[in-house]
């Protein structure tokens, strides 16, 4: 399918691994031009390299944190205007909703909230102007099903979606579209970080805990980044454009619902 986006410019929030990475990946080979972050310089690099490589589209790094302010001000920088926005950062810690302070909750509402939403405050506009854009926030599939360990995420990305679903409204006659892929468990360094404190709370090995897992989820696997980024591709094609404030779950079926 000719996704109808080559020559397009995305920025892509933390993508040197994991979800991000398999978001630009897929919009590179759609033939979007890039600007991709991480904190990390030497995997943002690698992974710069390797999509230039495969896809020949143009790539540009910016190695800060996302979620500071100072980070949002170089990466909007080095983006200028951009068609294409996908916003992403590291999940909160689990824990215990007893241990919670403040300031970790304004970490997290930080982190999962308030950067993506000053990112597209400050990307709407031009692509109000250039009446064309999309938006795609990688949140979480706690929003539909509370993990309990992760109430700090759960709490964060429920904020956003609700700013997601009236904001999507509001920039919709323009011809920009803002949307939510919620990821059940995919193959990252993030699960094998979640699956790490299982293993060790219940005295397991590592392949125990992702087996355990596994068989939780109807389609019995874990989801892989290239599916998670197939699907961000379309969401940011010519062909979503009557896609407008979803919150699309890749979970394998894990939630258990109709709706
Ligand atoms: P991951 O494999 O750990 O990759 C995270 C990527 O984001 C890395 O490239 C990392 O690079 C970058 N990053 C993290 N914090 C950053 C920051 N503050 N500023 C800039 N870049 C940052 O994680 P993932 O599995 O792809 O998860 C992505 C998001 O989806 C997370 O919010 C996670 O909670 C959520 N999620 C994941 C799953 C899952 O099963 N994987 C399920 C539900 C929700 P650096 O470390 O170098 O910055």
């Amino acid at each position: 399918m000719d996704l109808g986006i080559a020559g397009k410019r995305a920025l892509v929030c933390a993508s040197s691994k994991g979800l991000g990475l398999g978001c630009a990946e897929a919009l590179a080979e759609a033939g979007v031009d890039l600007v991709m972050n991480a904190r990390g310089a030497d995997a943002l690099e690698a992974a710069a390299a390797d999509i230039r490589d495969r896809f020949g589209v143009t790539v540009t790094t910016v190695a800060t944190d996302i979620t500071t302010e100072e980070g949002q001000a170089a990466v909007l920088q080095a983006a200028g205007a951009v068609d294409i926005l996908v916003n992403n950062a590291g999940g909160p810690p689990p824990g215990m909703w007893s241990d919670w302070t403040r300031d970790d909750f304004i970490a997290a509402l930080d982190g999962n909230m308030l950067t993506p939403i000053a990112l597209m405050k400050a990307c709407l506009p031009g692509m109000i102007d250039r009446g064309w854009g999309r938006v795609v926030n990688i949140t979480s599939q706690s929003v539909k099903a509370p993990i309990a360990v992760l109430g700090l995420s759960n709490s964060a990305r429920a904020g956003l979606t609700g700013y997601v679903a009236g904001t999507s409204r509001q920039v919709a006659p323009h011809g920009v579209t803002i949307n939510n892929m919620l990821p059940g468990i995919h193959a990252t360094d993030r699960a094998v970080s979640l699956d790490s404190g299982v293993a060790k709370a219940q005295g397991l090995s590592l392949e125990e805990a992702v087996a355990q897992r596994a068989a939780t989820i109807p389609a019995r696997r874990y989801g892989t980044r290239a599916e998670f980024g197939a699907m961000c591709a379309f969401l940011c094609s010519q062909n979503a454009g009557f896609i407008v404030g979803q919150n699309i779950l890749l979970d394998g079926g894990a939630v258990n619902a109709t709706l």
